[in-house]
């Protein structure tokens, strides 16, 4: 058992004014893992004036100051590698194929900055204007429970690249996971108050940094409901606010494709991160004359996934990270069900000797509508809907008719083909032929998916302001 009682304020870890404690539960079995004390509105107060305090000289840091500060922080989080994997696993329920996947990503985002540090233009010319591009100031980090410490890395390297300080509330749910990340940056030497955290609930802690002055910025991943409510709170003090919402990506299959390649691909991906993952192919959009051996290789594709102890190498799909989440998707699961779309894999329950967890079957629901609300709201497991389509041009229609924007997936024989579709779709991301990724690529939402990019050069000026000084 974990006992967390503090939280990061100011170069230490600090007892809290705030008392109410939440208890950590291992999603794999319900049993206790530990307890973490949440702050309160007091507690963020200290935290952002810290945070405050610390811009006026970290603002001033040089470029080669700042390199060396993402290098210490590698160093740090890179050596407790294993120790991070194991806490993700045993806090989240996240499989272990996808915990070291995401623990590479956290390290890699330090990796980034570096680069992007390395090429980028802080000073420009335009005509005879000079432009400085500035620290915004402090930034508001709020992030969710699905892949924790890689955001709060790839948010923290990008302010720091850009010299700002920061304030982060964390999901309650990943306390161990940010108290052992926490550990790692405390020993990488950081000047006090450039990273403090304070854990608390979203009402109360977010809360407070979203509405407080000193906080020129929010950078948030999480639902699109609470990206909203953020984003109404920020406007009464102009704050920038970046956010990370959810997804309905959609898989688009084209008739030349390698079906038998394709589909249990397909079938995978959507699974990814247990189905608890922004960019997941939940809706597979197949060619109507295919439908009947699409949804063959899909049944036997779920067949063989293995749903189980997230610990095991093998596992490919993990429990839902609460019990919260558990019934949010049996919830989808007997939606689609009274829709009227077909079940062809999982439904509801639990599988058979994996009662004590949040585990919920591999499921796919095809004969799906689009205007189905399985297809058009995001439920955040493994629940995969089979969309036929008659024509090209339908395909675009339907992967278009949603209101999320974040990824969008194309898989043809023809690469020619594949980008004249896929620059038709209305998404922030579009990968041709497999899950691609690129840490440097400008990663963020259309639509309801978002506002603004993170990563690379688009995600460091998200934490700049550019002055104009004209000569
Ligand atoms: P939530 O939106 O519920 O919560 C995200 C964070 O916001 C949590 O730390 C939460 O705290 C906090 N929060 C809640 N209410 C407020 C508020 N009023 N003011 C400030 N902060 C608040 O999302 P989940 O944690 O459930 O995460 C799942 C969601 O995240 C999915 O919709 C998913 O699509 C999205 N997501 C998006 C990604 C992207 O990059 N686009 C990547 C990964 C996930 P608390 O935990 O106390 O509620």
């Amino acid at each position: 058992m974990k006992n967390i009682t503090k939280s990061y304020i100011n170069g230490e870890f600090v007892t809290l004014h705030g008392t109410q404690v939440f208890n950590l539960i291992n999603p794999t079995n319900h049993q206790p893992v530990g307890q973490v004390t949440l702050g309160d509105e007091e507690d963020v107060q200290r935290a952002i004036a810290a945070a405050k305090a610390a811009f006026k000289s970290f603002s001033q840091t040089s470029v080669t100051a700042r390199i060396q500060l993402l290098e210490n922080l590698k160093q740090a989080v890179s050596k407790r590698e294993k120790e991070l994997i194991e806490v993700m696993i045993l806090e989240y329920g996240g499989t272990r194929q996808f915990c070291t996947m995401s623990l590479q990503n956290a390290i890699g985002s330090f990796d980034n900055m570096i680069d992007t540090l390395r090429h980028f233009e802080f000073q420009r010319k335009s005509g005879n204007t000079f432009i400085q591009l500035t620290p915004v100031g402090v930034v508001g980090i709020i992030t969710p429970w699905n892949s924790s410490n890689s955001f709060i890395c790839s948010k923290l390297a990008t302010a720091i690249a850009a010299g700002c300080t920061v304030v982060v509330k964390p999901s309650e749910m990943s306390a161990s996971q940010t108290q052992l990340l926490t550990e790692c940056f405390d020993e990488a030497g950081l000047p006090k108050g450039v990273y403090n955290m304070v854990n608390g609930l979203g009402s109360v802690v977010g809360a407070a940094i979203t509405n407080h002055p000193d906080i020129a910025k929010i950078s948030f991943t999480g639902s699109t409901v609470t990206g909203k409510q953020i984003a109404r709170s920020a406007v009464d003090t102009v704050k920038r606010v970046t956010l990370e919402l959810g997804g309905k990506s959609p898989n688009i299959i084209l008739d030349d494709a390698n079906f038998e390649q394709a589909i249990p691909q397909a079938v995978l991906g959507a699974y990814m991160n247990s189905g608890q993952a922004c960019i997941a192919p939940t809706r597979l959009l197949v060619p109507k004359a295919k439908l009947e051996a699409v949804n063959q290789l899909a049944k036997a594709a779920a067949a063989s996934v293995v749903v189980g102890n997230p610990a095991n190498d093998a596992t490919n799909v993990g429990p839902m990270v609460s019990e919260k989440q558990f019934e949010r998707v049996q919830h989808y699961i007997q939606v689609g069900l009274d829709e009227g779309a077909t079940l062809l894999a999982g439904g509801p329950g639990k599988p058979t000797g994996l009662e004590e967890g949040n585990f919920v079957k591999a499921t796919i629901f095809t004969n799906v509508r689009n205007d189905m609300r399985i297809a058009q709201e995001e439920i955040f497991g493994p629940v995969l809907s089979i969309i036929p389509y008659e024509n090209e041009e339908e395909a675009i229609a339907i992967a278009n008719d949603t209101m999320y924007g974040l990824a969008a997936y194309v898989t043809s024989a023809n690469e020619v083909r594949a980008l004249k579709v896929a620059s038709r779709i209305d998404a922030g991301r579009v990968c041709i032929n497999g899950f691609k990724h690129d840490p440097m690529a400008p990663f963020g939402g259309f639509k309801q998916s978002g506002l603004g990019r993170e990563f690379g050069v688009y995600g460091l000026e998200e934490y700049l302001e550019p002055k104009s000084i004209l000569l």
